[in-house]
This record gives structure tokens, sequence and C-alpha cells, in this order.
């Protein structure tokens, strides 16, 4: 990390500082003395292969931006949560690529378990249920309840 200042690279952290989803470091220039902050974060390689044959970098916001869409006005705690254990469920399949209808099934097998309206709305919006039947046969299983 170079020195916002003086562009010289030797510095020491003063304080460390876990946050949610980064470290914030608290850094002195050995050279000018000067104090910076620098933010740490991870990043994951991850490819998600599109359906007409692209590909785009994995990014959870969009995922959390679907399941928002998808459940509508709820607690944004149940959001974060769920999006949390999609993400490791998505990641924890260790690879490079994943095709975008595997991150729908994944989204859609999370959503069935904890809100159906939500699942529906997701499945209509992605047309990640293709078969018309299997869409008549959730609805009634919602209806009988
Ligand atoms: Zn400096």
């Amino acid at each position: 990390m170079y020195c916002p200042f003086c562009s010289k690279v030797d510095t020491k952290v003063l304080e460390s500082r876990l946050l949610n989803d980064s470290i914030r470091r608290r850094r002195e220039c050995l050279n000018c003395s000067n104090r910076f902050t620098t933010y740490e974060t991870a990043k994951i390689h991850l490819k998600v292969l599109k359906r007409k044959g692209h590909e785009q970098e994995f990014e959870i916001t969009k995922v959390k931006k679907s399941i928002e869409m998808a459940c509508g006005k709820i607690d944004n705690e149940i959001v974060s949560n769920l999006t949390k254990t999609i993400e490791m469920k998505i990641l924890n399949k260790k690879t490079n690529a994943i095709k975008s209808a595997e991150i729908g099934n994944i989204v859609l097998n999370e959503l069935k378990k904890t809100n159906k309206m939500a699942y529906l709305r997701f499945a209509s919006v992605h047309k990640e249920i293709e078969d018309p039947v299997i869409l008549k046969k959730e609805l009634n299983t919602m209806i009988r309840k």
C-alpha cells in the first residue's frame, strides 16, 4: 500500500477493526508520518454463465436485489439472512463458474422454505418454472393451507 501523501510503501498499522464485511486499518506512514485508513475486503472470483452464453462476475448484491424484489416488504434481516445462506451455498460449490439457472434454483429452494409467495414471484419473474403444471401444483398447495 502506497502512502497517499508521499507514495512510499512503508506503513505501520496503528489499529485494525473488524467490520461487517471488511477490515479497517489505521496506518501511519513511516516516511512522512501522515495517517490514513485502508479497507480490506474479500473478493471471490466467480463467473456466472448466463443463458445466452455470456459471462458475468458474480455479485451477491444482484442476488440480494432479486430476493428483495420477490419478497416485497419484509424484514430486512430476513432478506439479509436469506442472502447469506444462498451465498454460502453458492460458494460451497467451490467452483470458478456457475450457471445463472443454477443460482436461480438455489434461490428458489431457499425461498420455498421461507416464503412461498416470494418463491412464486421469483419463479415467475425468472421463469425458472417453465412447466405451468408445476406452477399450478405449487399454487394448489398454497391454497390448501
Ligand atoms: Zn508518507
